[in-house]
């Protein structure tokens, strides 16, 4: 455990060591970039994933990736986004990110949901696989748009301060949603439950962002910092989006337009 705003639990290092070491088994030239520092040492054999998804692979490749090499990708994994959410059992915060950049733009992403449902009683499937690739859509959830006219703003749970505050304020919302997760905000645009993701401060990574931004551009979203600068995911990047979180499915200028200067100025890319 690291502070009290950033923990890591032992499902934190158990998932990023089963993801990292599965995929650097099966793509060794890949870089994989995992959000908790791990000392190197041997991953127990029960912890390899080797199989792969039929749904996934029937699928064509867009044709403009079909000459990417193994050693362009750069894989960003949060093994547990929401980890305060998570000791604090609101499972269904809780989500696994696994984004995949070329060229530095996100071009695919995973969200896993593993408790999705786990109030729903015994009869309802535990946990969802959302996951899209950028030119081909995603899949695994119902694409719907949120209350028309409406301006509900989905923001941290957490993570809050006055700037996070002002900013939501001046956007002068219907409703605000307070939820952990940068992967579970995604998914609250994408389900139409938000209109907008507003998040004015540091502290959201790159592996917060990459899978969700692949997924959310996918359906025609949108994402970026609090400027309108949009993210990089190359190996070289800097971890911290320090200029804030802006996403939207729909209508992302009405949001942009309306963040303050005084809180633009107050985030420094
Ligand atoms: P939240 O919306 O608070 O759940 O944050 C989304 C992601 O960004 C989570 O992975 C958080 O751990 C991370 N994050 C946001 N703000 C902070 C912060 N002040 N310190 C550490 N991590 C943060
Ligand atoms: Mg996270
Ligand atoms: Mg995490």
């Amino acid at each position: 455990q690291s502070g009290a705003n950033d923990l890591q639990t032992k499902a934190d290092r158990l998932v990023q060591m089963s993801i990292c070491a599965s995929l650097a088994r099966k793509f060794p030239k890949v870089t994989i970039i995992g959000e908790e520092d791990l000392p190197p040492h041997d991953v127990a054999e029960e912890l390899i994933e080797d199989g792969h998804c039929e749904e996934i692979l029937r699928k064509p490749c867009p044709p403009q990736y079909a000459g990417i090499k193994e050693e362009e990708l750069v894989i960003w994994v949060d093994p547990l986004d929401g980890t305060k959410e998570y000791t604090e059992g609101l499972l269904d915060h809780v989500t696994v990110l696994i984004g995949i950049a070329y060229g530095g733009k996100a071009i695919a992403g995973v969200i896993n949901q593993p408790y999705y449902n786990y109030e729903a009683g015994a009869d309802a499937v535990l946990g969802r696989t959302i996951w899209g690739v950028l030119g081909m859509g995603a899949f695994g959830f119902e694409l719907t748009e949120a209350p028309a006219g409406k301006h509900i703003i989905v923001t941290t749970r957490s993570h809050s301060s006055t700037l996070v505050n002002d900013c939501i304020t001046a956007l002068n919302p219907d409703t605000v949603i307070r939820v952990g997760g940068a992967g579970n905000k995604i998914i609250q645009l994408i389900e139409g439950k938000a209109s907008a993701y507003v998040f004015a401060s540091p502290g959201c990574k790159k592996w917060d962002t990459c899978a969700p931004e692949a997924i959310l551009h996918a359906v025609g979203g949108k994402i970026t910092d609090i400027h309108g600068n949009s993210f990089h995911y190359n190996k070289e990047v800097k971890h911290m989006n320090s200029a804030g979180v802006l996403a939207t499915l729909r209508n992302y200028d009405y949001y942009a337009s309306r963040i303050p200067n005084t809180v633009k100025q107050s985030l420094v890319p």
